[in-house]
């Protein structure tokens, strides 16, 4: 066994002894609870973006990428519980926050008309490099637990990153930014002709590698794109 795949081994075991507690405010969690508490569950900041069509996250992709509609299930702050919670699912190997976090996000778009057509869903690919050392995708996490409930084509090799972001690290942010359109480009185009693709990913910022994804699906494909993510950085 490798040492990396023994360390993940080594977290996997640690996780199942996990003490069982809030990981917004560390209260012990009740045997129905998961992730964290009922308090924290309905003090969770939602956008309820998903039931306005021209909101903010949809409005921050005009002009720049086709999307049918967008949404960010919550806010997104520093030093919140929402960065808490994906510090844990993308740093200390808390796989079942993603999950978590996506069936509830899942939950809330079953309320909206603006994603009722979706039929697959996508998550952003991470980086390879980061990937192998994290061991998993968090955004891939996010849609397995959101796919629980929406039940639909779930596709998680679908895009792929056409270029290691290395060769771009001695570029300028600027240069970067500009650059990663080129970024992403889909496997097998014929398998997502005429799709409704509801795109996922953990935290939009600036929206730029969402961006490159929605060109690379519609680079040569006939399909729409709708947009969701766990959380939306306002500045
Ligand atoms: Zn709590």
């Amino acid at each position: 066994m490798c040492m990396i795949t023994g360390l993940k081994f080594f977290e996997d075991l640690v996780n199942l002894f996990y003490p069982r507690i809030c990981l917004a405010c560390g209260n012990s969690l009740y045997a129905r609870e998961e992730v964290i508490c009922t308090y924290c569950r309905f003090r969770l900041p939602k956008t309820n973006f998903h039931l306005l069509r021209d909101n903010p996250v949809q409005k921050a992709f005009w002009g720049r990428a086709d999307t049918e509609s967008a949404t960010s299930f919550l806010y997104f702050s520093k030093g919140g519980m929402v960065q808490q919670l994906l510090h844990h699912l993308k740093y200390r190997n808390r796989k079942d926050v993603g999950i978590y976090l996506g069936r509830l996000f899942a939950i809330e778009l079953q309320q909206s008309v603006l994603f009722e057509n979706i039929d697959t869903i996508i998550p952003v690919p991470l980086h390879p490099k980061k990937q192998k050392k994290r061991g998993y995708n968090q955004s891939e996490q996010i849609a397995l637990g959101m796919n629980q409930i929406l039940k639909v084509d779930l596709l998680p090799d679908a895009l792929v990153r056409t270029r290691f972001t290395e060769t771009q690290t001695k570029k300028s942010r600027y240069e970067r930014w500009l650059n990663v359109g080129e970024m992403f480009a889909v496997k097998n185009k014929y398998a997502l002709r005429n799709k409704n693709i509801l795109l996922i990913d953990d935290v939009i910022t600036t929206g730029a590698t969402l961006e490159a994804c929605v060109h690379g699906l519609q680079r040569e494909n006939q399909l729409k794109v709708y947009i969701g993510s766990i959380a939306y950085a306002f500045d």
